[in-house]
């Protein structure tokens, strides 16, 4: 990376952003990452949610060793964690796992218990809204699983876009797959993915916040149910 591109201004990121949401709208996921890597170098990274390690995989595949960042909130499903630690054993990437300032018995003690039943918009913001944005200040450009048919709140996601909130450019290669492609990838390239999906569960989150989906619900029904909220605040 020159030091012209070390430089780059928010303008200058969102203008980049804005560009290439145009021009690489239809290009292929492998292809987004390749701009990806070429354009920001180490200043790059992927974030994953280790529901599956597809994102994880295509970047690895255009740059071995890239940063993969997890956020920890103290209350994954142990499955989740068994991906996490599967995905940094046997994939040429650098997992790198972010925790929120608190453990969840600190939380607990100034919140109360289960703030996730009570506020779960402050403990989203506490355990996964806060650490990223710490975890994402040495980068320009960060890479996301979303995709459009996963839930209407996702169904106008860019290729490539500028989030405004914390001033990188956000990319999600996959942003135009169906459930079907993602099966297929994951077929082909024998690619890590969380057990829980093979056991009712479509989306996965924190435990106290995920439930198996129903028979014709959409992927991300069953992430806080019946609680009026559907996105954790990273993505929106
Ligand atoms: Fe808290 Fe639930 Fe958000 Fe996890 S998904 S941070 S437990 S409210």
């Amino acid at each position: 990376m020159t030091t012209a591109q070390e430089q780059r201004t928010a303008e200058e990121l969102k203008a980049l952003a804005e560009r290439a949401g145009r021009e690489l709208e239809d290009a292929s996921a492998l292809d987004v990452m390749r701009w990806a890597v070429e354009t920001f170098g180490d200043r790059f990274c992927v974030t994953s949610s280790m529901e599956d390690a597809v994102v994880a995989h295509l970047a690895s595949r255009v740059k071995p060793g890239v940063d993969v960042v997890f956020l920890d909130t103290g209350y994954h499903f142990e499955e989740t964690i068994g991906t996490r630690d599967a995905v940094e054993a046997v994939m040429n990437v650098n997992v790198l796992t972010l925790t929120p300032r608190q453990t969840v018995a600190e939380q607990d003690a100034e919140y109360g218990p289960k703030l996730h039943d009570r506020d779960p918009d402050l403990c989203c913001k506490l355990r996964k809204v806060q650490p990223l944005e710490e975890g994402l200040k040495g980068y320009q450009a960060w890479a996301t699983g979303l995709r459009r048919d996963e839930s209407p709140t996702r169904a106008n996601t860019p290729v490539v876009g500028w989030d405004e909130k914390r001033g990188k450019v956000k990319i999600s290669p996959i942003a135009r797959w169906t459930q079907d492609d993602v099966d297929a990838y994951v077929a082909q390239h024998g690619v890590l993915t969380n057990p829980l999906l093979m056991d009712g569960y479509a989306s996965v989150g924190c435990a106290p916040c995920t439930r198996r989906v129903l028979e014709g619900e959409d992927a991300r029904a069953g992430r806080w149910a019946g609680r009026g909220k559907t996105e954790c605040g990273l993505h929106g």
